[in-house]
């Protein structure tokens, strides 16, 4: 029998779980892919840095799996509002949201909502062009910025907002945002981290990254690192980020004269409020110590200046009606990624905002072994379901205006032949672009 799988979200998440499903059910599965956005591959395309296209080239792996016969990608459909969840569970054998943590944790701190203070989300999306943040327009015309966090999304931010013009050569950086860099008049970027360098969430590669801009140097105070045979205790990686540290703190003053850009790490400094009238000056800090792993606030509190502040301090998922959700850890609610029998959770939707975009391949395979028990157990039920065919009725009569993957090929195309001399691609920022390249 035909087994019909609805995903929801098309980036690693739901195109892992979409091979995992030919892997178990072959040419017995069908799987359609849905997205909001007319274009594919969630955060490969918005998330992970412009600059960092090796790890962007993981698309390509996912074209594999969505230009097969059994699986399509049916973007431009938002679920919960132009389909209903219950809809595609008549239709669908399961449903599997695969829909991320697209919403910035909130800081929760008086001045939060102050001008030029956003949420990694936003900032992130504005410059990787997605289209319900391209218009962010942050004002760089301060000097110094505020960074909040100690992990990969904050060393993405400190380092996008110190590049120079010719380090995003080769980058798929959107114009907009790339006009706005270089116009940019930012000497200081402040990462604020309310622990330790043993508790910082940075991984090695990304972190050395650091050493190598050519108009920025990182600092980090000697003051704030433990001894070094204190480091033997931890694991490799974090050993190795720990040592790149070590390496910032040690770069000679004589190194640092020529670069235009510091990037500070002040450590053991937690958040307390953002300073400002109507746009934000400064974020007031208290000095901690860190127990039993811990920030324990001293009372001592400074203000550190900023002109513009990028809270990167993780993300929330959404929740889609009906649909049980954990709002403390502002997830899915699942077992193992069973929400109930015929809705499950899958990626960050499953998890929470932690790991690498590999996490989310084992994460596809359990979801389908899930699926697959519920299927064997009867938990699903008996009854053949329509699967697309259901779904396509259902798009015509509602008039939806789908964007197929090979419509996306058109729009992907387009993207390419816009491109700037060594770009890989400009991207559309709205989606009445992306839907006129689709022809
Ligand atoms: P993250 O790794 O969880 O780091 C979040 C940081 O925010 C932590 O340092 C955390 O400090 C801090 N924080 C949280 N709440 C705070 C608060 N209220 N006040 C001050 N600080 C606060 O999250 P992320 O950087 O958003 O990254 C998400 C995931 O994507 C991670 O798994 C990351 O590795 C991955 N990612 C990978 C790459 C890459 O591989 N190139 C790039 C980007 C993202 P505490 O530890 O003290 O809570």
């Amino acid at each position: 029998m035909t087994r019909h799988l609805a995903i929801v979200g098309s980036g690693p998440a739901g195109y892992y779980t979409a091979g995992a499903a030919q892997k178990k059910w072959g040419d017995d599965v069908r799987v359609d892919v849905f997205d909001t956005l007319p274009v594919p591959f969630g955060l490969i395309r918005t998330g992970v840095a412009p600059d960092h296209q090796s790890i962007k080239g993981v698309s390509r792996r996912y074209e594999t799996t969505a230009l097969s016969d059994n699986v399509r990608f049916v973007g431009n459909v938002t679920i919960g509002q132009d389909v209903t969840v219950e809809e595609l569970q008549g239709l669908y054998d399961a449903v599997v949201f695969a829909t991320g943590a697209p919403h910035d944790k909130p800081l929760g701190l008086p001045g939060e909502d102050l001008a030029n203070v956003f949420g990694s989300a936003a900032f992130v999306g504005w410059y990787n062009g997605h289209p319900q943040f391209a218009q962010l327009d942050p004002d760089l015309s301060g000097k110094s910025a505020v960074v909040i966090g100690m992990g990969n999304v904050a060393l993405d931010v400190a380092r996008i907002l110190s590049k120079t013009e010719d380090e995003f050569a080769g980058s798929d950086i959107v114009n907009h945002a790339l006009e706005a860099l270089k116009a940019s008049r930012l000497t200081t970027v402040t990462i604020v981290g309310r622990r330790g360098p043993h508790q910082i969430m940075m991984t090695p590669k990304e972190l050395g990254e650091l050493m190598h801009l050519s108009r920025a140097a990182p600092r980090v105070d000697p003051a704030d690192l433990p001894a070094p045979e204190d480091d033997a205790i931890l694991e490799p990686g974090l050993r190795k980020s720990v040592g790149h540290l070590r390496s910032f703190a040690a770069i000679p003053e004589s190194e640092r004269a020529d670069k235009a850009v510091e990037i500070d790490f002040d450590m053991f400094a937690s958040p307390v409020r953002l300073i400002g009238t109507g746009k934000v000056e400064g974020v007031e800090v208290e000095r901690t110590r860190v127990e039993a792993g811990r920030a324990v606030g001293t009372g001592e509190t400074y203000v550190i200046p900023a002109d513009l502040v990028v809270a990167c301090i993780g993300y929330r998922s959404s929740p889609i009606p009906g649909v049980p959700f954990d709002e403390r850890a502002g997830k899915f609610a699942n077992d193992e990624g069973r929400i109930l029998p015929g809705l499950y959770a899958v990626g960050w939707a499953r998890r929470g905002p932690t790991g690498t975009i590999g996490t989310n391949r084992p994460d596809g395979f359990g979801v389908i072994d899930r699926i697959a028990e519920d299927l064997a157990s009867g938990a699903l039920g008996t009854a053949a379901r329509q699967g697309r065919a259901g779904f396509d009725a259902l798009a015509e009569e509602r008039q939806l205006d789908i964007v197929t993957f090979r419509d996306w090929k058109k729009i992907e195309e387009a993207e390419a032949q816009a491109a700037r001399e060594g770009a890989p691609r400009e991207k559309f920022v709205d989606i009445a672009s992306m839907i006129r390249a689709r022809g």
